[in-house]
């Protein structure tokens, strides 16, 4: 379920999640019932393997809105007409019973209701050709909703803009933030082809950039705190050893009560003291390790498009987490200028 709607997040539509599903022989969720409880054996008992990841498009479309997998339950979706006729039929939207959080979520909010977003914006085709590739991606900068598409089409050639979704509710409780579909679109194509040059001609010296590691502060601390977390674990050691010694030494009667209460609760807190700061270095220095990886695989997908031509939905969902779009400020001289932030997925913003 869960690479479902990751696939789902970055661009891919139910046919060709579906086509990757039966490709990776990923078992389907009939097949799992099957080989757990024996269910449905008239359909999966001696039939061939390939029957085992049958998936359908149809069957990948109702997982990907299903609320279940973000811990919903909707009861009386179906129903049998009577007694005797126990054809199931579909009810209408509205006599289903939604329990909000009946178990554990295998998909966590954000992530169905962006897939659900993109769905959504899947269908709607534009008149001027151009197609939703940014949906779900475009954020205001100040209220940090989605920007909604919109198209000119007073003009003889209709062009397509967006603006934040929040200002065109007539509250008036953001400003307008008007950038145009095709600046957009400049703006992103040519940042993407200027990271894979980077990633073409150097890309070492990319790496160190993500990473910041020319600094050479940073690699200093980065040692220091190995040597501090190896010192704590080594103090650590020894306090446990000291404090079994002191309690065999109470228990022979070689010191009195009134000593062992005193060092235990010495023992005790710089005990508890080191768990902490063991734990915070050890945090620390995973964060660092993992951004090292991040960064290691944005470079990889970045591998991927070499000299991007063009802006795909699928591309621009591996790449990129969000766009976020500023209020364009206007210069005393007429100018229009508009800063507009890229944060890419694992790395974040980089310039
Ligand atoms: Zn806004």
């Amino acid at each position: 379920m869960e690479k479902i709607f990751d696939l789902a997040i970055h661009g891919r539509g139910a046919a060709s999640i579906t086509r990757i599903l039966i490709m990776e022989k990923v078992p389907t969720p009939g097949f799992i019932n099957f080989q757990r409880d024996g269910t449905f054996a008239n359909i999966y008992a001696g039939a061939p393997e390939e029957k085992s990841y049958a998936w359908t498009i149809a069957q990948v479309k109702s997982i990907m809105k299903d609320e279940t997998y973000i811990g919903h339950t909707i009861h009386y979706r179906e129903t049998n007409i009577s007694f005797k006729n126990k054809r199931r039929i579909r009810k209408p939207q509205s006599e289903w019973v939604r329990v909000e959080n009946t178990q554990e979520p295998i998909i966590s909010e954000q992530v169905f209701r962006q897939v659900q977003e993109q769905i959504a914006n899947r269908r709607r085709k534009c008149k001027d050709g151009t197609t939703q590739i940014f949906s779900g991606l475009v954020k205001c900068a100040d209220c940090g909703w989605s920007l909604s598409y919109g198209e000119n089409r007073q003009n003889s050639k209709p062009y397509g803009h967006y603006h934040c979704s929040k200002y065109g509710q007539g509250t008036r409780q953001c400003s307008m933030h008007y950038i145009r579909y095709d600046v957009l679109y400049a703006y992103v194509l040519s940042r993407l082809q200027y990271w894979s040059r980077l990633v073409q001609h150097d890309e070492e010296r990319l790496l160190k950039r993500l990473l910041n590691a020319n600094d050479k502060g940073q690699a200093a601390a980065r040692k220091k705190q190995a040597a501090e977390l190896n010192k704590a674990e080594k103090r650590k050691a020894e306090v446990d050893t000291l404090f079994a010694r002191m309690y065999e030494d109470w228990a022979a009667g070689r010191i009195t009560e009134y000593n062992f209460s005193m060092l235990s609760g010495k023992y005790q807190s710089e005990q508890a003291e080191l768990d902490t700061k063991i734990e915070q270095l050890q945090s620390a220095i995973a964060t660092e390790s993992q951004n090292a990886a991040d960064a290691e695989k944005w470079i990889a997908l970045m591998k991927e498009c070499v000299n991007p031509t063009e802006l795909t939905a699928e591309l621009l969902n591996t790449l990129i987490e969000k766009i976020v779009v500023h209020e364009a400020v206007k210069g005393e001289d007429g100018s229009r200028e508009q800063e507009v932030e890229i944060f890419y997925r694992f790395i974040g913003k980089i310039d």
